[in-house]
């Protein structure tokens, strides 16, 4: 049953061969035999899921079932759910319970999805292993001494393990599509504005955007088409009317005109991905797509840039956790600012307070002008460097990381290392771009991903690109084994 394709399970609720309850019955049971050696979930909601899974049966049953209702999924960790718990993987919000549903989540419940239960994931989405989380690392179900690739990597590993068909994960520079690499899945970063932030616990606010995670672009395609959308409580949300995704995959891809960034595969990538990236290229060539060089001339200065605007609009962000309004307080606080410091320090993990204390610095009067505004204007540059290369290429592929998951812990103590190997993904975020990653190929039993990144509101196309040669593949059809 976990083997089958999101399309194969709607049809086979459809055609009642199997009802909700017993498909989440599966996945739950599921979960139980798995997570304890994954540790994917941060809560189960079985309760909940059950009473969803009797409201799609009877939604069926009252002719009202939509593409996807009846089948089970996760949301990350970082999606507000009324009444479940929402930690987004931090002891300060370890005892949250959110007054209302993230739009997304909302969406997902009108369709009539399943909800299982909350991924882990790196502290506030910062990280690029899931080893920041205050639950614990997740376990690659790959290689389970291995890193999942964060910060979704609890959505990945429960995808990747079979213990959900479908995922949400946020990405706000690379989120989505690392750990979608590290583990061979497919996963969106769609356009900034295209699906809803609200109710979505912020992190680099100009730069997150949900997306869904699975095993296939068609299994995305109808996971995007429920939460992509105007929202007028997301002040950032594009009122821009949402194609149908799943109906334009099948197209052909004559004529699509592929750049391949000559500064993606300098020094830096790892010569067995490098080779991965190279045969889907030439791939894609044989369907019909003509591969042409472009340059990307800001490359170098991604990562600054991003590592000055993602901390500076954390630290402001996360400046709402003070002990007075959300989560945790210390014990006995002795005054105000004691309860400030004492909740915070004790609240906040490592990685988070490092990204807090760079982002206060660069936001700081006499720093502000030498660093924020100067990453603002490179912000612009980078953009304009899309902007140029999409006058000449329909999409962009490249790899989505420079290795393939390596041990848990080996890089915990160089942050910088972590930082440097976002080069191909962060970019994408500061530009406000949409991005895919999908299954490409293995090293030594690892997954690798191709990333194809698009003109803004392209989603439809890097989905038909990714379909296309996902029928001339089975990379994405390959499963971790023991799962
Ligand atoms: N690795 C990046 C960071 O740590 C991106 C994380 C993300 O996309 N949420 O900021």
């Amino acid at each position: 049953m976990h083997t089958k394709s999101v399309a194969e399970l709607a049809t086979d609720l459809g055609s009642k061969k199997i009802s909700s309850v017993e498909l989440t019955q599966h996945f739950l049971k599921r979960i139980q035999q798995h997570d304890n050696d994954l540790n994917s979930f941060i809560t189960v909601c079985e309760e909940r899921a059950l009473a969803d899974a009797k409201a799609a049966d009877e939604m069926r049953q009252q002719g009202k079932a939509g593409p996807l209702t009846g089948i089970p999924m996760a949301q990350k960790d970082i999606f507000c759910t009324k009444g479940i718990k929402t930690t987004c993987a931090s002891k300060i919000l370890s005892n949250f319970v959110a007054p209302y549903d993230a739009t997304v989540v909302e969406r997902c419940q009108q369709a009539g999805l399943v909800m299982l239960g909350k991924t882990n994931m790196d502290e506030f989405a910062m990280g690029s292993t899931n080893e920041n989380s205050y639950y614990g690392a997740v376990k690659n179900p790959w290689d389970q001494t291995c890193v999942t690739g964060g910060s979704s990597g609890g959505s990945a590993a429960a995808v990747a393990a079979g213990l959900t068909p479908l995922a949400t994960g946020t990405d706000t520079g690379g989120s989505i599509r690392q750990p979608s690499a590290l583990c061979n899945l497919t996963g969106i970063k769609p356009t900034y504005g295209r699906v809803s932030r609200y109710g979505m616990i912020a992190y680099a606010s100009s730069l997150d955007q949900g997306g869904p995670m699975g095993r296939s672009a068609h299994d995305i395609a109808l996971l995007l088409q429920t939460m992509a959308g105007f929202d007028p409580k997301d002040s950032t949300s594009i009122e821009r009317e949402v194609p149908d995704y799943p109906a334009t995959l099948e197209a052909k891809l004559d004529g699509l005109r592929i750049g391949l960034p000559k500064e993606y595969f300098a020094t830096g990538l790892d010569a067995n991905v490098a080779n991965v990236i190279d045969q889907c290229a030439k791939n894609l060539e044989k369907l019909g797509a003509k591969l042409l060089e472009i340059a990307l001339p800001t490359t170098a200065s991604h990562v600054p840039t991003y590592y000055v605007i993602a901390p500076a609009e954390a630290s402001s962000n996360l400046s709402r956790y003070d002990g007075a309004r959300y989560g945790m307080r210390c014990e006995d606080p002795k005054n105000l600012e004691d309860m400030y410091k004492r909740s915070r320090g004790e609240g906040f993990g490592a990685e988070v307070k490092r990204r807090i204390m760079v982002g206060t610095y660069a936001l700081s009067a006499g720093y502000y002008d030498a660093y924020y505004l100067k990453a603002q204007k490179i912000r612009r540059l980078i953009c304009d460097d899309f902007n140029n290369a999409f006058k000449e290429v329909d999409v962009i592929l490249g790899p989505t990381y420079p290795t393939t998951a390596f041990k848990i812990g080996e890089k915990l103590q160089d942050p910088v290392s972590l930082y440097l190997a976002d080069i191909y993904t962060i970019a994408v975020n500061l530009a406000g771009l949409p991005a895919l990653s999908m299954p490409a190929g293995f090293n030594k039993g690892l997954p690798i991903g191709a990333q194809l990144i698009g003109n803004y509101f392209t989603e439809a196309q890097l989905l038909n690109v990714a379909h296309q040669y996902q029928q001339a593949t089975d990379w994405h059809h390959k499963l971790a084994e023991g799962y």
